[in-house]
C-alpha cells in the first residue's frame, strides 16, 4: 500500500536550536559539523567560522520508522540530511525534496519558500509536513493548491519533537487507513 508522506526539517523538530544553550534535552546528544551558508540559525560573521552545534536524539530514528509513512526529508540540508543527520538516528539514506533556486528565498506573498516544492513533490498524495516555521499562509496554500490529505505540523524550536507529536501522526496515518477502507 502506498504509505503518506512525512516531510521532516532538521532545524527545530530534531535539532531544537532554540533551546537555552546550557539546557540539552534529556536523551539528546552534541554533534559539531562544518558549517554551511544555508544552515538556518547562523548569527552573524563570528559564528559562521565555529562549526555547528546540534542536538540529536538518536531515539527518534526508531520513532519515526515506526509511524507508517514514508520519510523524506524537507530541510535546508538537503542531502547532507544523510550524510550528517540520518546516521545518527539510525535513519537509512532517504529520499529528500531538492529546492534547487528557492532555497531560503522569502516570497513576496508570505507562503514559506518550502510549500511550492513540497506541494508539487507530493503531486496529490497524502503527507504531513513537520516544521517550526509554517503559518496560516501555508495551511491556506496547501488547501488550495494539494488535492489530498496533508497535515501541517508545527513544532517548537525550543522543545523539538515529543511524545505528544509522534502521537498526533501516528493517529493522522490511522485516520487516513480508515477513511481508505471505508470510502
Ligand atoms: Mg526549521
Amino acid at each position: 500500500m502506498n504509505r503518506p508522506l512525512l516531510f521532516l526539517d532538521v532545524d527545530g523538530p530534531l535539532n531544537p536550536y532554540a533551546a537555552k544553550p546550557e539546557r540539552r534535552p534529556d536523551g539528546y546528544i552534541t554533534l559539531r559539523v562544518p558549517r554551511n551558508d544555508a544552515h538556518e540559525d547562523d548569527r552573524g560573521l563570528s559564528s559562521r567560522r565555529r562549526p555547528l552545534r546540534l542536538w540529536l536524539n538518536p531515539e527518534h530514528g526508531r520513532t519515526l520508522l515506526q509511524l507508517g509513512f514514508e520519510l523524506c526529508w524537507a530541510t535546508t540540508w538537503m542531502d547532507d540530511a544523510n550524510r550528517r543527520i540520518a546516521p545518527v538516528l539510525g535513519l537509512p539514506e532517504l529520499p529528500f525534496v531538492d529546492f534547487g533556486a528557492v532555497l531560503l528565498q522569502e516570497r513576496p506573498d508570505g507562503v514559506h519558500w518550502k510549500t511550492g516544492p513540497l506541494v508539487d513533490y507530493a503531486g496529490g498524495r497524502p503527507f504531513a509536513w513537520v516544521d517550526d516555521e509554517q503559518s496560516e499562509l501555508d495551511q491556506t496554500y496547501v488547501t488550495a493548491h494539494h488535492q489530498g490529505p496533508g497535515l501541517l505540523h508545527h513544532v517548537n524550536p525550543r522543545i523539538g519533537l515529543r511524545e505528544n507529536d509522534f502521537r498526533t501522526l501516528a493517529d493522522y496515518v490511522r485516520s487516513l487507513n480508515t477513511s481508505r477502507t471505508t470510502s
